[in-house]
């Protein structure tokens, strides 16, 4: 049976034939005409009696487009929903089926009006674009042959470059206008804020497709050539990167194994190569073989699995660029671009423009990912967990990033783009409002001077701690650098950064707290054990205790980094006194150290505690005396307080900070710092909201350390405020029984016109 009265096409013959559909799909004439040409076209060179265009339309149903060998008046008449009959299936599929026999196949669905009774063996492949199948393209004979793998291969060649001169510009007009060829209805889409702002742009696909026009290679030796040598620097560069002597940040050493074990696979190359000969250009090839990896993702139900299909296609990205003679360039983008991905790696970013980067989509990533934290860094929106975007936006669709909701709109309709054009107005002006206030000090109406300072983690923060006003840093997260990273940052680096923000910082206090790793912030190149609960897990001091060498280290670096400036250092998570008596020891070490090489000590040393873990309340007489600051961290606090996971979505509203046992604890602290005159600061992220900061200053912290974006608005609030007034209420408030006192206090701030 096999082959029978059937030579498989070779590569030469295939090559004439992708010329031959370019140049039928090229000619003047009517859509319909073109097709009808290029069916015939695949029929003969593949010795098959049928061959059949069928095309998705945008009601989901494959319609029969053109046909050589079925009757003429199915065309157009003849429709499938998706998964209905074997042409359904390849399209669900996206896969190619291929079948002797395919009457007796259980999806097999007769339509009479096709005259297909007499056709016994089918193969049909999906026509596919970016992982979404636009169609079918399907060949049939009579006899129950076998199709070789070859054949099948080759069909799949000739679908792909058919799949994108359908949706590129050689046949356009009306006639197939209401084809799916390409996602175009508004849709929007749900997902999580990652980097809070408004912007709209268009999509710039990091992915970036390959162009119809540039489908088929001129000299197809030239251009094997150009791919092999495409695969040995694509080679190198792993091979280097595995080295370590690649600078920027990249992929985790598990992934750069796989990178590499994809990179010398056989069978890549080799659908490569054979892609290739057979006429495509080598960027057209990995366009090929990654498209059928998408598919086969977009099936694969395994998570293992999945996240290698998504390294492999990571790599043919990898290759693209390298194809394309570039690495970590910039790329030629819009002003307004909006970059669309999958998710990005640390070094992704740094492709682009950050002045014309004006928003970030992802389909997946976490607000801990890498990506997320450089967009807040960089005050770039982000929204991130949008599921099926990447299949659902072509390059260039207009799209709204909405960082304040966690929402995408792809394609928006006018109202939309109205309706989001009329908040970004209202921010900037607000933005304007809190420019002219921002060199201003926070003053009380009733003349009480508060501190707002920023929390920052990288070094971009610091440009913006001089934009917004900022008097300081008084939370850097020094774990987001190990985050970024690729790898563990040692002595020399942790000093160049530390030593680059103080410098940065010019005479404004700069706190660093020493690394909070652990919880949901899990390094990729450390090992570590997986727990039950992580939040309540071995994290932060605890590790550093645990691990004396990374804390000191930490600690060493901030010492030489001060050169003799003032040096503030901070413990994140301690639950007990001795665990700041032995992190606070350990710094004693690293000066005696820096004494015995003769390096300058700090001017001032000031180590200061996190209280974030709610044992310490009743044990703030001892530890208070101790140390030099504290900041309260109401983010992990309240975690702890009322037993709710921070990172849990479902969590998030159901308690409130403003309730009586919140206020109180935080009332306790205050008290106690004030009694025994120790400095406090609140550096949580209540600490950036109006409503919540106007009760934390009445509750009397004066000194405040927030995100970036909070520092306008309190700031307004704090000149508007006449705190020893609402302090009084304050206290009244707090011996209520109600669980949450939000609504009390709004009432409250309204009565007493604080600016919200
Ligand atoms: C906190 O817990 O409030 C805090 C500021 O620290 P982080 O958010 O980094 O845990
Ligand atoms: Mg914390």
């Amino acid at each position: 049976m096999s082959g029978q009265g059937h030579a498989a096409m070779t590569v030469r013959g295939q090559r004439g034939l992708l010329r031959q559909i370019r140049e039928v799909m090229a000619d003047g004439s009517s859509a319909q005409a073109r097709l009808d040409g290029v069916v015939q076209i695949i029929a003969n060179s593949m010795v098959a009696e049928v061959c059949s265009i069928y095309l998705r339309r945008t009601s989901e149903e494959l319609e029969l487009f053109a046909t050589e060998g079925l009757n003429r008046a199915a065309v157009h008449n003849t429709r499938l929903r998706l998964s209905e009959g074997l042409v359904g299936e390849v399209a669900r599929a996206g896969q190619p089926l291929s079948l002797t026999d395919a009457p007796s196949h259980p999806s097999f669905a007769y339509r009479p009006e096709t005259g297909e009774d007499p056709y016994n063996s089918f193969l049909g492949v999906p026509l596919l674009r970016g992982g979404r199948t636009i169609g079918v393209l399907v060949v049939q004979n009579r006899a129950m042959r076998q199709y070789h793998e070859e054949e099948v291969e080759d069909l799949q060649i000739i679908a792909m470059v058919l799949a994108e001169m359908v949706a590129g510009d050689l046949i356009g007009g009306d006639e197939l206008k209401d084809i799916e060829l390409a996602p175009h209805r508004p849709e929007r889409l749900k997902g999580a804020v990652f980097a809070d702002g408004l912007t709209q742009g268009v999509v710039i696909l990091h992915e970036v497709p390959v162009t119809p026009d540039h489908l088929l290679a001129d000299d197809p030796q030239a251009e094997e050539k150009r791919m092999l040598k495409g695969i040995d620097d694509l080679r190198a560069q792993i091979d280097e990167m595995f080295e370590g002597q690649h600078g920027l940040a990249g992929p985790t050493f598990d992934v750069l194994e796989t990178y590499r074990m994809f990179a010398h696979d056989r069978g890549w190359t080799r659908n490569l190569l054979e892609a290739v000969r057979s006429g495509l250009t080598a960027e057209a090839a990995v366009e090929r073989v990654r498209n059928e990896q998408r598919a086969r993702l977009n099936n694969a139900r395994d998570t293992y699995m999945r996240e290698r299909l998504h390294d492999l296609e990571d790599l043919g990205n990898r290759l693209l660029r390298v194809l394309a003679g570039k690495n970590t360039t910039a790329r030629d983008i819009p002003e307004n671009a909006i970059l669309v991905a999958r998710d990005l790696g640390p070094a992704d970013l740094l492709e682009y423009d950050r002045k014309r980067l004006k928003g970030i989509l992802l389909e997946e990533g976490s607000a801990a990912s890498h990506a997320a934290i450089v967009a807040r860094a960089l005050q770039i929106p982000c929204v991130g967990r949008l599921s099926g975007l990447r299949d659902k936006v072509n390059q260039n669709d207009p799209v709204i990033v909405d960082g304040e909701t966690g929402e995408a709109y792809l394609r928006p309709r006018a109202d939309i783009i109205e309706a989001t054009g009329a908040r970004m107005d209202v921010r900037a002006l607000r933005r304007a409002e809190f420019d002219k206030i921002k060199d201003a000090p926070a003053i009380t109406r009733d003349g009480h001077r508060m501190t707002l300072m920023m929390n920052a983690g990288l070094e971009f923060d610091l440009d913006i701690m001089h934009e917004v006003g900022a008097e300081g840093i008084g939370l850097f997260r020094t774990e987001f650098q190990f985050m970024v990273s690729e790898d563990l940052p040692r002595l020399n680096r942790q000093t160049e950064l530390y030593g680059r923000v103080m410098d940065m910082a010019g005479d404004k206090p700069v706190t660093f707290r020493t690394l909070d790793l652990g919880g949901d912030k899990i390094l990729p190149y450390m090992e570590m054990d997986r727990e039950e609960n992580p939040a309540l897990g071995w994290r932060a001091i605890r590790m550093g205790l645990d691990r004396p060498a990374l804390l000191r280290m930490q600690v060493r670096a901030l010492i030489i980094a001060a050169r003799g400036r003032e040096l503030r250092i901070m413990f994140p998570m301690v639950a007990s006194v001795d665990e700041f008596r032995q992190a606070r020891e350990l710094v004693d070490i690293e000066c005696q150290w820096a004494k015995r090489r003769g390096r300058a000590l700090p001017s001032i040393l000031r180590v200061g505690v996190m209280i974030e873990c709610p044992s310490l309340l009743w044990h703030l007489d001892a530890l208070l005396p101790m140390v030099d600051f504290a900041s309260v961290g109401t983010n992990d606090l309240t975690q702890y307080l009322f037993a709710a996971d921070r990172t849990n979505p479902r969590m998030s509203d159901r308690y409130d900070v403003l309730s009586p046992p919140m206020l109180r604890a935080l009332s306790v602290i205050q008290k106690a710092a004030e009694d025994s005159g120790t400095p406090v600061s609140v550096c949580g992220e209540i600490a950036g909201r109006p409503l919540e900061a106007f009760v934390l200053l009445a509750l009397g912290f004066n000194r405040l350390s927030m995100p970036p974006a909070g520092l306008g608005q309190v700031k307004r609030m704090v000149l508007s405020l006449d705190v020893e007034t609402a302090s009084k209420a304050i206290q009244r408030l707090m011996t209520s029984s109600y669980g949450s006192l939000r609504s009390e206090v709004l009432a409250l701030a309204r009565k007493l016109n604080v600016a919200l």
